[in-house]
């Protein structure tokens, strides 16, 4: 691992160049209008290792909010404040094959339960399940947790994100009622709400990103602390997910040409491990059509390839 971290600080920078390239070929995410600030050529990654030996490359210096990425931790605090039972009596474990912010399957499974966790569907009844007396506590314990997981106290909400998100999202809002309608989704609507736009609105950057992976690389305990953060159970079935749905509808194409668990956001960010070995962040903000970092895509297909990382 060592050795092949060393090698890296060689070959990266080259694999990122090439990689970088193909961002004029994406789209800076717009729906949300503060995330189309974002630079359309910026490409960073950081890849750490359970010594906390690093290695990275391009624009990490970059911060950008985690998105689609917060979805993954939610799900893990969710179930560490209502046991599995309670969350999947209100979430599925099936992949949709439509898009992220898709309505279409909402009527489809009696009673109208999202499908999974990491659609945004999903993941709003996750946030309506985290545990605290209002939206404010809910959003700051959920703060607490990402803040343990990357070992970084100084993580904030970045609130020109989070009014930009909440001022524009229609479709969200109406999936929200809907859900409510069915007896799905429990408490103020409105509530709920803030405390999802708000776990969206993290700013992060890619070390962060690496260092909450490695988390999950080692099954829910920080190898570089030694400390327990997360039940190794909820962390296999974060994983999983992040296999079968991480990469929205591009998910099976994804196991396919990377193979390694991992979760995209719009802002450009994906957060990926190599199990028992790194935790890797990464971002370019330049999206393909269905959603995930084009530049960031095509590298993560040259280093699994080249360094045969995928679990398959
Ligand atoms: N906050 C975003 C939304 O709800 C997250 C979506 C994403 O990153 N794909 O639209």
């Amino acid at each position: 691992t060592k050795d092949e971290l060393d090698s890296l600080k060689e070959r990266l920078p080259k694999w990122l160049e090439a990689s970088k390239s193909l961002s004029t070929g994406g789209k800076v995410a717009s729906y949300i209008p503060e995330l189309s600030k974002a630079p359309q050529q910026a490409l960073g990654i950081h890849i750490i290792d359970a010594s906390g030996d690093s290695v990275s490359a391009g624009d990490c210096g970059l911060s950008f909010t985690m998105q689609s990425i917060s979805k993954v931790f939610t799900l893990l605090l969710a179930l560490m404040d209502n046991g599995e039972k309670a969350v999947f009596d209100k979430v599925g474990m099936e992949p949709t094959g439509d898009s992220f912010n898709s309505m279409l399957k909402l009527e489809l499974v009696q009673p109208g339960i999202p499908f999974n966790p990491l659609i945004n569907a999903g993941a709003i009844v996750i946030s309506s399940l985290i545990a605290g007396s209002g939206p404010d506590e809910k959003a700051e314990r959920t703060l607490q947790f990402f803040r343990s997981l990357s070992g970084n106290e100084r993580l904030q909400f970045d609130l020109a994100v989070y009014q930009s998100e909440s001022e524009t999202a229609d479709l969200n809002r109406s999936m929200a009622y809907f859900l409510k309608d069915n007896g799905v989704l429990e408490g103020n609507v409105h509530d709920v709400l803030d405390v999802y736009f708000r776990h969206c609105s993290v700013q992060a950057q890619c070390a962060d990103l690496a260092r909450m992976a490695l988390v999950l690389a080692y099954d829910g305990t920080d190898p570089i602390t030694g400390v327990n953060l997360v039940p190794r159970r909820y962390v296999q079935i974060a994983k999983t997910f992040m296999v079968t749905c991480g990469m929205y509808n591009a998910s099976g194409e994804f196991a396919i040409e990377v193979g390694l668990p991992a979760k995209s956001g719009v802002s450009g960010g994906i957060l990926t491990l190599v199990p028992g070995r790194y935790g890797i962040g990464l971002i370019g903000p330049a999206l393909n059509p269905k959603g995930n970092s084009i530049s960031g895509v095509h590298l993560l297909e040259t280093l699994s390839k080249e360094l045969d990382w995928s679990l398959f």
